[in-house]
């Protein structure tokens, strides 16, 4: 069997804060060698990686503001997550629950910490993706898939030693719990030290992990620490993931969707007249009404 090799490791970015309730290392786009284009249908992740938030009355976060053409998917990790949108949606993500909003034609929406834990203060980790919408379903009505962890199938593998959380696509005989508008896999990858996983994706499927916890090796050779991504290249043949401690693995696998990007700030189009148009619907008041 071939083994499908690695093209980059990365490493985080500089954290920065996203409102003030979000502290993140920007992987997608910012980083070399992980622009749009190289990781369509992924073009854009952030990632909070554990960071400790002293109690406040006042819950931090981010205000009002739009999104369209594409997805944006939440997964908490550590701490509460609240949101609420101008289709009158709401809610809270919880630990290990995964949030799927298709801002689809557009959204207004406001994401900030849990009330109660905001209070209460404490660890706060969590990834926020946008997956890009091909171009038929970039106007298609906004949505949520509010995905509880114990909604998203689990696959024990190795003794038991590796536990993989299908958000989406299929791992062996598991359908991911969220319906997407192309073919991705996303997975958490939960490791004990030593356990062992073989993976087989699509060979032009744009692929990378992102260590949350621990440290992994890619192919018996290429060490992957905590807060680095290891993008690998678009070729036929198996990854194998070993754990070297305890390990969280975020692995991203998606079809590229091949079409042009025309983005900007919380728009991303295929055009730049259907940028223009986002800015202006915006402008009109389109996206409805948030207090
Ligand atoms: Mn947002």
């Amino acid at each position: 069997m071939k083994t499908r090799s690695v093209e980059l490791i990365t490493q985080p970015t500089t954290p920065h804060f996203v409102g003030d309730g979000f502290r993140v290392h920007n992987f997608i786009p910012s980083q070399e060698g992980l622009s749009m284009q190289r990781m369509d249908p992924f073009i854009m992740l952030d990632y909070n990686s554990p960071y400790h938030f002293a109690p406040s009355v006042r819950p931090k976060g981010v205000g009002v503001h739009p999104h369209r053409g594409f997805e944006t998917v939440t997964i908490a990790y550590k701490g509460r997550i609240a949101h609420h949108d101008s289709s009158g949606g709401g809610g809270i993500i919880g630990e290990g629950d995964v949030q799927w909003m298709t801002a689809g034609s557009g959204v207004l929406h406001k994401e900030y910490h849990e009330e109660e834990f905001s209070k209460k203060g404490g660890l706060f980790q969590m990834v926020q993706l946008w997956v890009n919408l091909p171009s038929e379903h970039k106007m298609t009505n906004p949505g949520y898939q509010a995905i509880k962890n114990d909604s998203i199938p689990k696959v024990s593998k190795d003794d038991g030693k590796v536990e993989v959380e299908v958000i989406a696509g299929n791992f062996e005989e598991e359908r991911g719990a969220a319906h997407t508008f192309s073919p991705i896999y996303l997975y958490n990858i939960r490791m004990k030290s030593g356990g062992k996983l073989e993976l087989e994706l699509p060979e032009n499927f744009n692929t990378s992990f992102l260590v949350l916890e621990g440290k992994v090796k890619l192919n018996g050779q290429e060490v992957l620490e905590q807060n680095q991504l290891a993008l690998m290249k678009n070729e036929e043949g198996e990854i194998g993931v070993q754990a070297m401690e305890d390990s969280l693995v975020l692995l991203l696998s998606g079809k590229p969707l091949a079409e042009p990007i025309a983005a900007h700030g919380p728009f991303v189009m295929n055009t730049r007249a259907e940028l223009m148009q986002a800015f202006r619907d915006f402008e009109a008041g389109k996206f409805g009404y948030l207090d």
